[in-house]
């Protein structure tokens, strides 16, 4: 796979806060960055945002975003003025992720709980005026609906496996669709990442999760993303740096990072 160094891509989606890196995170961070890959370390909770800031402090070419995550710990109450201090912190680019899961939260009444710890997070959001990180599972039509509601918001749709219908409706509201491992395993998508343009396209490795093919089953990190990213040009049957130069300006356009 041809790569060169000076050529940046952004992985927009990654946790390298979490516990699986706990033995390796700085061997694996540095893996990444050495080779011209730029992270959005992504919080889930209070603690793992924190951390995210933390690890945005530390390095170079690593940003952050602090929120609540739909499915992590429904139980903890949110804090709005903490989360509004820590997402003052220098690098954070986002708050997330945040955002509606219907298929890890079959249960009507929890979604509704769901859906108000994120419209909370959508006021932080405007309020210290930063794009969100969206997590959309199984919840779609409701997310259409809230972000149309609430115009002047933008961001990344994380992990996109909708329709194209759904992608051009969060296009045409100036969200970012965001594609990781999953395109590499199911052809389930093809046609999405086909159709979709390049300058509404970003990328990321979800890492831990979600490790593209040819690392299935194992812990994935940053440096794959260069998996998706060969995916990409691919099934666009565009060159390998168009891809890496223009989804990484998408990604410096949603986060406002230049
Ligand atoms: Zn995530």
């Amino acid at each position: 796979m041809s790569y060169e160094k000076s050529r940046q891509i952004i992985d927009t989606h990654c946790h390298p806060q979490f516990p699986q890196y706990d033995s390796d995170r700085q061997e694996v961070i540095q893996r990444a960055l050495d080779t011209g890959i730029g992270m959005v370390v992504v919080g889930t909770d209070f603690e793992t945002s924190q951390q995210a800031v933390e690890l945005a402090a530390k390095y170079e070419g690593i940003w952050c975003s602090v929120g609540l995550h739909p499915n992590d710990n429904l139980d903890e109450r949110y804090n709005q003025s903490s989360y509004e201090k820590l997402a003052g912190a220098p690098k954070v680019v986002a708050v997330g992720e945040i955002g509606l899961d219907y298929y890890r939260t079959p249960d009507r009444e929890k979604q509704v709980l769901q859906k108000h710890r994120f419209v909370e997070q959508l006021e932080l959001a405007e309020k210290v005026n930063k794009p969100v990180i969206i997590h959309c599972r199984n919840a779609h039509a409701d997310m259409i609906e809230l972000l149309r509601s609430r115009r002047g918001l933008s961001g990344i749709i994380h992990s996109f496996t909708g329709t194209i219908d759904e992608a051009s409706h969060y296009i045409e509201l100036g969200f970012c669709l965001g594609f990781n491992g999953i395109i590499t395993f199911t052809r389930q998508y093809d046609e999405v990442v086909k159709r979709i343009p390049l300058e509404s396209m970003v990328l990321e490795t979800d890492s831990p999760y979600l490790s593209p093919a040819s690392k299935r089953g194992k812990r994935n990190e940053p440096g794959h993303i260069l998996e998706v990213a060969q995916t990409v040009s691919d099934l666009k049957g565009m060159s390998f740096d168009t891809v890496v130069l223009e989804t990484t300006k998408s990604a410096r356009r949603a986060f406002h990072v230049y």
